[in-house]
């Protein structure tokens, strides 16, 4: 018979996913001999037939692919024969660049939890069961390939019965790395905050959820780190939990036990749904509707952070009580969140009554990720939990990097191999505890990829700790303006090439001419960008203190506008407070200038009195969007728009917004003004994009967080014949701005190499 040998490399998410049984099921039916196994690179099939059966199996490798998978390229080629006999699954091979990709952890699913709840099967109620189809994979790899020694499964034993799952092709469970089962996997116990035992096992479980039933706050060992757990329908409960973590009025996230507890509290979308039962089970934010929840969890808020149980810890937990729960990270506030059980107790033991701690341990930390549904569309607001492993496909020429990001909300980024890594969500980069998870995170980069960097790129900002810490990197340093990173990273994420009109809005980014820049439109192409449009500036009493007090953006405001003769009676103030600001402003000292879109959001939040000082960063934007929810209403306040010449000699302009203020104040109805204001931005970037006239418009920057905003923007965009983007995996927020970093710092290496006529001096 003529056969054909060919060798088939995979690259993408085929590690963890049942890829290698997936190829032995496909191979064996169609006859066909050979091998595959997992490499670095991702996995190697050699296979030999009849060339019509090989081309069968090449179709159906593409079409027939496991649920989990993701193929992003494969190349096929022809090699000599061998005769094999049979079709193996080999052990996993070493060596070469490492380019397989980390999977995610994945939910629980249908399969394993129809064998958690029957009493006849082996695992019945056994809270670490995982097959190929789920389990955790990101939160316990300390290595690439992807096997069990590599994870920090590699200390328990398998039994006999799950050795024999493991070893069996057909299986589901074959090869699955956390495979486990009550006699010889992870067990979990409940901890008073000295880290006595209490009780173990099952009863460890039952004790956990009458001390929840009892109104305590229990700190469980999930998949990427601790949560805090409180019974979601009590208040005094809840309010303790916010005492006890300093966290007074930022919304918390409620898990709930099933669909049909949230049908009750929230109106739920098919995407939605889609995405709340999806394999990454992150919090969706959903229009409430009623419901059982207790005021303090999410207060005035429209929306309600959801979740439905993602392993069979929280499924067992959850079933136990028949309620829903706050389940928020286990941290303090803006530090990242705890995995390990000795520094939970040693961190969380002020706040958490009780710990239910388990004995896998967690090699890498992730929240759940936050997203919230637009156009049918997620936007991502929290990277982490089920995302924060997939890559974003840039064209990295080769050369390896890595990106240090913001100061709040921080990632950060490598690039490798034509991706750029995007971390899991760090968090402030002010607190040691953040600095050393960052530090953690890059050296687990640097290890899992054999990172070798050129350069490093940060940010403009001279005082970002993230700045500093590339500073001392003794690397090539490449500084990147923060807004144009916010515009790249959005352009990254949806492979635009061709220039954009970048709307970056967001609190504050250090400008090129050492302002603080927030209101910005920036053209960009693939030589830079031009600052062709922004909010007319005003000073910022008190500077970056500003951002916790709303009252000092609308003094600001108010003082451009009038000086000294400002309407005092619309601030919070003491007159002398007022006196001792004004003598500040007038001398212009501690009162930095700023075209912040966030502070003057800030501003007419307080002018109009919904919030005068904010407990959490974005609360008084959030209190403005929320207060047009109730009212529709088209709308808007008149402004100006003057032509300028900008700082490379071109046309810009720059948007005049006092007739925006004093016509809002003279009206009283909070609702309608929240409403005419947003409707008066989304006409601004509408104004301007057609005097720039570039077709393309991307919307990035904190500000895009608000979804009437993004609404109001995309909607008046299309009507006026532009095509709108906006960020939907990679947050709008600081949380973006290391991929942005990446793609700006490609472009410089490519310039560096181009004018020196050397492109080889960044290859290893
Ligand atoms: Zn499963
Ligand atoms: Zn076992
Ligand atoms: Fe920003």
């Amino acid at each position: 018979m003529n056969s054909e040998r060919w060798r088939i490399t995979v690259q993408g998410v085929v590690q963890g996913v049942g890829f290698r049984p997936f190829v032995y099921g496909i191979a064996v039916e169609l006859g066909l001999t050979g091998w595959v196994m997992n490499s670095p690179q991702g996995v190697t099939i050699e296979i030999e037939g009849a060339p019509d059966a090989l081309d069968v199996f090449a179709t159906r490798l593409r079409d027939e692919l496991p649920p989990n998978a993701v193929i992003d390229q494969t190349c096929v080629r022809p090699i000599i024969l061998v005769g094999d006999t049979d079709f193996e699954i080999k052990g996993s091979e070493s060596g070469g660049v490492k380019t397989a990709l980390i999977p995610s952890d994945l939910a629980t699913c249908p399969d394993c939890l129809r064998e958690m709840l029957d009493r006849d099967n082996r695992r019945y109620r056994y809270p670490f069961t995982n097959c190929t189809h789920c389990g955790p994979r990101f939160s316990i790899i300390q290595a690439l390939p992807y096997d069990r020694a590599n994870t920090t499964m590699r200390d328990f034993v398998m039994c006999d019965a799950c050795r024999a799952e493991y070893d069996n092709p057909l299986n589901r469970r074959f090869h699955a790395q956390p495979n486990a089962c009550p006699d010889c996997g992870p067990q979990m116990a409940l901890w008073d905050d000295d880290g006595n035992s209490l009780a173990e096992r099952d009863a460890a479980l039952s004790a956990a959820a009458d001390a929840i039933w009892d109104g305590k706050i229990v700190a469980l060992k999930g998949l990427g780190g601790f949560q805090f757990i409180v019974d979601a329908r009590n208040d005094s409960a809840i309010r303790r939990l916010r005492q006890r973590k300093g966290r007074y009025e930022k919304p918390f996230a409620v898990m709930m036990p099933t669909q049909a507890h949230i049908q009750q509290t929230c109106a739920v979308s098919h995407t939605e749904w889609r995405l709340l039962l999806s394999p990454a089970a992150p919090i969706v934010l959903l229009g409430r509707t009623n419901g059982e929840i207790a005021p303090s969890v999410a207060p005035d808020n429209p929306y309600l952070g959801v979740m439905l149980p993602y392993t069979p810890l929280h499924h067992l937990l959850l079933a136990e009580l028949g309620f829903p729960v706050v389940a928020t990270s286990g941290n303090l506030s803006g530090e990242p969140i705890v995995t390990d059980n000795a520094q939970a107790l040693a961190s969380l033991g002020g706040i958490a009554d009780l710990f239910l701690v388990h004995d896998r341990p967690i090699a890498r930390h992730a929240d759940d990720s936050v997203v919230y549904i637009f156009d049918n569309e997620p936007v991502t607001l929290r990277r982490a939990r089920g995302y924060a492993s997939a890559p974003v496909h840039v064209d990295t020429e080769g050369v390896e990097l890595i990106a240090v990001g913001a100061q709040q909300k921080n990632t950060l980024s490598i690039a490798h191999h034509n991706h750029a890594f995007v971390s899991q969500h760090l968090g402030d980069m002010d607190n040691a505890a953040t600095l050393d998870a960052f530090t953690r995170t890059l050296s687990d980069f640097q290890t899992l990829y054999d990172l070798h960097p050129a350069a490093i790129a940060c940010d403009l900002h001279p005082d970002y700790t993230t700045t500093r810490l590339a500073e001392r990197s003794g690397l090539r340093l490449i500084r990147v303006q923060h807004h144009h990173a916010h515009i790249l990273s959005g352009m990254a994420e949806h492979h635009l090439k061709t220039p954009v009109l970048g709307v970056a809005w967001d609190g504050t980014g250090y400008g090129t001419d050492g302002t603080l820049w927030g209101g910005e439109f920036l053209r960009v192409d693939s030589e830079g960008f031009q600052r062709v449009a922004h909010l007319a500036p005003f000073r910022l009493p008190g500077g970056e203190s500003a951002a916790r007090e709303p009252r000092r953006c609308a003094l600001g405001v108010l003082y451009a506008l009038y000086g000294d003769d400002l309407p005092r009676d619309r601030l919070d103030f003491t007159p002398k407070e007022i006196e001792v600001l004004l003598t500040a402003l007038h001398n212009q000292l501690n009162s930095p200038v700023t075209s912040s879109m966030g502070r003057f959001f800030d501003a007419v939040a307080a002018l109009i009195g919904l919030c005068h000082r904010s407990s959490f960063e974005g609360q008084a934007a959030m209190l403005l969007e929320f207060a047009q929810h109730t009212v529709s209403h088209d709308e808007c306040y008149p402004f100006n728009i003057t032509p300028v010449t900008t700082e490379e000699g071109g046309v810009g302009y720059i948007i005049e917004w006092k007739a925006i203020i004093t016509t809002l104040l003279r009206e009283t109805e909070p609702a309608v003004i929240a409403a005419k204001f947003h409707n008066t931005l989304a006409a601004i970037i509408v104004d301007i994009a057609q005097k720039v006239g570039e077709p393309a418009v991307l919307l990035s920057g904190g500000c895009f967080q608000n979804r009437a905003l993004l609404e109001k923007a995309v909607t008046r965009l299309r009507k006026a014949g532009f095509t709108p983007f906006w960020q939907q995996h990679i947050p709008p927020n600081d949380g973006g701005i290391a991929l942005g970093q990446i793609v700006a710092a490609v472009k410089e290496m490519r310039h560096v190499s181009g004018s020196t006529g050397e492109n080889n001096q960044y290859q290893r």
